[in-house]
């Protein structure tokens, strides 16, 4: 009696989680699902302290790279290939923003800190 009481609890515990571990799993995959969307819109917009720098249609901007400069002498080249846009090079101290790829969601836009600037998708 004692036996079946125990074994009826380890199946709760492990019923319990197992189901935890569903949920938490699907969770993740619902969240990354929804942050990793690709974004429906193809307008971007290069932006720097809140001010529009360019504004590429991703469907219609030609194959490109160039480089934004700035006064303290550091810089981001930019590169537009096959609808994608993406920090070429950059002369900043992290190079998080080359590190970061292509833009792909509208969540996840590129940033790069030490030079002010964001490249995201426009609404
Ligand atoms: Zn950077």
């Amino acid at each position: 009696m004692l036996r079946l009481f125990t074994g009826m609890r380890d199946k709760t515990i492990n019923t319990v989680l197992i189901f935890s571990v569903a949920v938490i799993f699907l969770v993740s995959l619902i969240l990354s699902i929804f942050i990793l969307q690709p974004s429906q819109s193809h307008m971007v917009e290069i932006v720097q302290d809140d001010t529009v720098l360019y504004t590429f249609d991703m469907d219609q901007a030609e194959d490109q790279e160039f480089t934004i400069c700035y006064d303290n002498g550091s810089s981001n080249t930019i590169r537009i290939q096959n609808g994608k846009i993406c920090v070429a090079g950059a002369e900043c101290p992290d190079k998080t923003c080359v590190s970061m790829g292509e833009l792909y969601s509208k969540s996840l836009p590129i940033v790069c800190l030490p030079n002010h600037l964001i490249i995201r998708f426009a609404d």
